[in-house]
C-alpha cells in the first residue's frame, strides 16, 4: 500500500513469514511488488485516484435512482453499494497500475509478485456465496462480499488476461488457477462480473467516460445479482415465518449463468 501527504510518500508493505521466504528468493517478484506500489505514487501524482474517486461518484449518483425498483431496506441498499463502490476504486486504481506496468514491459515482474500471493500463498480466503440457512440480510450480506471478493480477484485477473492474450502461458495458468480456486464458490458471481474484466481490456482508456462505464457496469451487475434473487426485503430484520418460502427462491441464484446468456 502506498500513501502521499503533499510532497511525501510512504510506501507500506505488509507480508507473512511465506511470502517473505518468496520473496527473499525471487528478486522478480521483489521488484514486481515494489514497482506495483511506485506506480500507485506516480498515477496519484497525475490525478488518478482522486478522478476515479469522482467517476464514482458521478457514476452512483446517476445509477441510484434505479435502486428504488429493489425491495430492499434503504440503509442495507446503501451499505452494499458503498461497499462495492469502494472496494470497485481499489480494482480500478489497480488496473491502470498494472496495465502501465504491463506496458513498460513490467509484466513479467508484476506476474512473479501476483504468482506468489495466489498460488504460492494462502493469502485469501475463499467465501461462500450463500447458505440455505442464511436469514435474508445475512444473505445480501454474503452477496456483498462474494462481489467485493470477486473485484479483489479482477485486479489481478484483468492483467493476466490482457498478458495471457498477448501470449504469456505463465499468465494464462495463473488466471486459470484463480478461476479454479478462488471462484469456486462464487461461481454466479464470477459469471456476472466477467463483463467487467472485458471491460476493463477491450476499452482501455485514461479516460473519465472509461472510469464512469466502469462503474456503472459493477453497479449493475450487482443490481441484477440482488434483483435475480427476487427477495422481498422488508429491513435487516428476519422474517421466521418466510424463511422457508425463500429456500426454494433462493435457488434462482444458480441460474443466474443461464439467465445471462439469454439477454
Ligand atoms: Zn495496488
Amino acid at each position: 500500500m502506498s500513501l502521499t501527504y503533499g510532497t511525501f510518500d510512504l510506501i507500506v508493505i505488509s507480508i507473512s513469514l511465506k511470502e517473505e521466504k518468496y520473496l527473499k528468493t525471487n528478486k522478480k517478484a521483489l521488484v514486481g511488488l515494489l514497482a506495483h506500489e511506485l506506480m500507485h505514487i506516480k498515477q496519484r501524482r497525475k490525478g488518478l485516484d482522486r478522478a476515479i474517486r469522482a467517476d464514482a461518484i458521478r457514476a452512483f449518483t446517476k445509477f441510484e435512482p434505479k435502486l428504488r425498483k429493489l425491495k430492499i431496506a434503504q440503509p442495507v441498499i446503501a451499505d452494499f453499494y458503498a461497499s462495492i463502490g469502494e472496494s470497485a476504486n481499489f480494482t480500478l486504481k489497480d488496473i491502470y497500475d498494472n496495465f502501465e506496468l504491463i506496458d513498460d514491459g513490467m509484466g513479467e515482474y508484476i506476474l512473479e509478485d501476483y504468482w506468489n500471493l495466489y498460488i504460492a500463498g494462502k493469502r485469501f480466503s475463499k467465501p461462500k456465496f450463500y447458505s440455505v440457512n442464511d436469514s435474508d440480510y445475512k444473505l445480501i450480506e454474503h452477496i456483498k462480499q462474494a462481489i467485493d471478493f470477486e473485484l479483489n480477484l479482477i485486479s489481478a485477473i484483468s492483467p493476466f488476461v490482457k498478458m495471457a492474450r498477448a501470449g504469456n502461458k505463465k499468465a494464462t495458468k495463473l488466471v486459470n488457477f484463480i478461476a479454479k480456486n478462488y471462484e469456486v464458490n462464487i461461481g454466479e458471481v464470477a459469471n456476472a462480473y466477467d463483463d467487467v474484466i472485458q471491460y476493463s481490456i477491450n476499452d482501455f482508456k485514461w479516460s473519465g467516460q472509461y472510469r464512469r462505464k466502469f462503474f456503472t457496469i459493477v453497479f449493475k451487475r450487482a443490481f441484477y445479482l440482488l434483483d435475480s434473487l427476487e427477495l422481498e426485503y422488508r429491513g435487516v430484520e428476519v422474517d421466521l415465518t418466510k424463511k422457508h418460502e425463500h429456500k426454494s427462491k433462493r435457488k434462482r441464484c444458480v441460474e443466474i449463468k443461464e439467465r445471462k446468456t439469454k439477454k
